[in-house]
């Protein structure tokens, strides 16, 4: 399996909110303590290229993004903050997708995990939005589709839904969609009857779940959901948007499911990509704002991912 893992994530500074450079420091230590660095092909990797950035975002937010941050403008949202180093944090985290995507397409592994931050699903074509910059799983599913690939699934079980990716891909046709989120709930989006239009009809998939659902009901709808649009889509490379935040203990999510529940739903990812694309999955950290429970469910994850 492939790590990516930089101290890079630790530079975006958001001072004291919850989306902080302890949560990247905490999911690193763990790893590392895990032995997941010995036993994992770690490589170092190149910042994303503004051709990879500009397959997903329009070329006037990228440039106003940069200068924000050089600028150290602090609050650019309603939820999200930058500093000098979140430019480069942004496009290491993009640039580890996409390095990771391509190892994948070429064969030399079949599963990666991207240890990064800031997280990336709610942001989109021309806005940040809700502690996200760019769109690192969008991205990542564009250079899929750069390297040769038709049809690709991507999967979010973080507890927000993941808007942006939505959004980037709603007409699109050959990116699938499919998130379970608690709903009522920010970012407000992911009705069951978001399913896409045009050429994207059908390939967008969302199951929105009540605030008191328990791990049993999750862990079904997730796979009901994630196997029926697998079915549609056929997929070649399988992306997830790891979200850690539906744990009971987290601060900002907090649903039900304990570290344990994470490893199931790592099981059932596995299992459909063992069906439709010979084991391929990449999986980008997003949310989960626990500082304890976060890393030990990105352990959880890591631990069936790569068995
Ligand atoms: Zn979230």
């Amino acid at each position: 399996m492939l790590l990516y893992l930089h101290d890079c994530f630790e530079q975006h500074d958001t001072g004291s909110h919850p989306e902080c450079p302890a949560r990247i420091r905490n999911v690193n230590q763990q790893l590392r303590a895990a032995g997941w660095t010995e036993r994992c092909e770690c490589p170092d990797w190149l910042p994303a290229g503004l051709d990879d950035i500009e397959s997903v975002h329009d070329a006037t937010y990228v440039n106003q993004l940069e200068r924000w941050c050089q600028e150290a403008a602090g609050r650019i949202e309603a939820d999200t903050v930058v500093s000098p180093g979140s430019w480069q944090a942004t496009l290491m985290a993009c640039g580890a997708a996409v390095d990771a995507v391509r190892q994948i397409s070429a064969g030399t592994h079949n599963k990666a995990f991207c240890a990064v931050r800031p997280p990336g699903h709610h942001a989109r074509p021309q806005h940040a939005m809700g502690f996200c910059l760019f769109n690192t799983v969008a991205v990542a599913a564009q250079a899929a589709l750069t390297q040769g690939l038709d049809r690709v699934l991507i999967l979010d079980w973080d507890i927000h839904h993941g808007n942006g990716t939505q959004d980037t891909f709603y007409d699109h046709g050959q990116v699938g969609f499919f998130s379970i989120h608690r709903s009522p709930f920010y970012p407000g989006t992911g009705a069951a009857d978001e399913t896409g239009t045009g050429r994207g009809l059908g390939w967008i998939s969302n199951a929105p779940i009540s605030a008191d659902t328990n791990p049993r009901t999750f862990r079904d709808a997730f796979t009901r959901g994630a196997e029926d649009l697998a079915t549609k889509v056929q997929p070649q490379l399988i992306l997830l948007s790891a979200g850690f935040d539906a744990h009971q203990a987290d601060p900002v999510g907090s649903l039900s499911l304990q570290e344990e529940d994470f490893g199931q739903l790592t099981q059932i990812v596995c299992q459909l990509a063992d069906q439709y694309c010979d084991g391929k999955i990449v999986s980008l950290l997003e949310g989960g704002y626990h500082l304890d429970h976060l890393p030990q469910s990105v352990l959880a994850h890591v631990n069936e991912l790569a068995d």
